[in-house]
């Protein structure tokens, strides 16, 4: 595995702003990151311990991995990632190391966000190894995982986040309190979100008067943050085979585009949850 695997990753300059909707999530998680920080001797006081990790699920192209970014950013702390790539990529028998070399990396950059992509994939439950052996990789991340979330250092200001779409497949010690203290619901994007949404990714493209996003977001019920995303992009691309000195994105545009972009998920999906 590369150096660069290792270090600290770039993130874009992301903001809460850049999230639509949303509201209580944001609240939420601002509350578990930010408090500890800005009311550091209230919490000694009352001895309050600061959450050591959150997980975020629910549908993918909710913005989990969105928010994760932001919470590293405006804590101000480094950014690592394990994701089941990484890991996958790695030769086997390093996948433990990389993982206890980002972690001790963590340690040294604090504060510092690791995030855990697909933490169900990663670290699977107990007893289900797919060889049926004790020893599998995923269970001995596993047990890395809970001892770093132990951590001898409480104090050390190293804050994993898992994000999982199958929060049913998550090894039971894992949410145990103390571990994951903060278990949060990242849904699709509700009316009022989606509309929000679509303002960001309209912010900066010249739309017409006839564009009303009040009527596009009565239209994508079950797209995903991400599938409205690409909704507008669509939308500009339309316009932009039209004519090509075209000068604003019309409700046309949108109406075609919505017929090209449909949403990913499924009542059935979203009701899993
Ligand atoms: P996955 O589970 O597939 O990893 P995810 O929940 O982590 O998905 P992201 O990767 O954060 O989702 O989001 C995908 C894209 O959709 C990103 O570019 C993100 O900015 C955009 N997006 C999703 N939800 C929103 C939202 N509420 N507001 C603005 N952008 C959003």
């Amino acid at each position: 595995p590369s150096m660069k695997r290792e270090q600290s990753l770039n993130i874009e300059k992301l903001t809460w702003n850049d999230i639509g909707g949303l509201e209580d999530v944001k609240k939420k998680i601002r509350q578990a990151v930010e408090w500890p920080l800005i009311y550091k001797d209230s919490y000694r006081r009352l001895g309050l311990n600061p959450a050591k990790g959150i997980l975020l699920y629910g549908p993918p192209g909710c913005s989990k991995t969105t928010l994760v970014k932001i919470i590293a950013n405006t804590s101000h702390a480094s950014f690592f990632m394990i994701s089941c790539a990484s890991l996958y990529s790695s030769f086997v028998g390093d996948s433990e190391k990389l993982v206890r070399n980002i972690f001790q990396k963590a340690r040294a950059s604090s504060p510092a966000v690791v995030f855990i992509d697909e933490v169900d994939a990663i670290v699977g439950r107990r007893g289900i190894g797919s060889n049926g052996t004790s020893d599998s990789v995923q269970e001995r991340i596993l047990s890395m995982l809970l001892n770093e979330l132990d951590g001898i250092e409480a104090i050390s200001s190293v804050l994993i986040v898992g994000a999982t779409n199958r929060p049913d497949l998550i090894d039971a010690a894992l949410l145990r309190s103390g571990r994951f203290d903060q278990i949060i619901y990242v849904p699709p994007p509700d009316y009022e979100g989606r509309i929000k949404i679509l303002d960001i990714y309209t912010k900066n493209m010249p739309i017409s008067k006839d564009v009303k996003l009040d009527r596009i977001a009565k239209k994508t019920e079950l797209y995903t943050g991400a599938d409205i995303q690409n909704l507008c992009r669509e939308a500009a691309i339309i316009a932009l085979r039209k004519l090509q000195n075209v000068e604003y994105v019309e409700m046309d545009d949108f109406t075609a585009a919505l017929q090209i972009v449909k949403p990913s998920l499924s009542l059935e999906m979203v009701n899993q949850y």
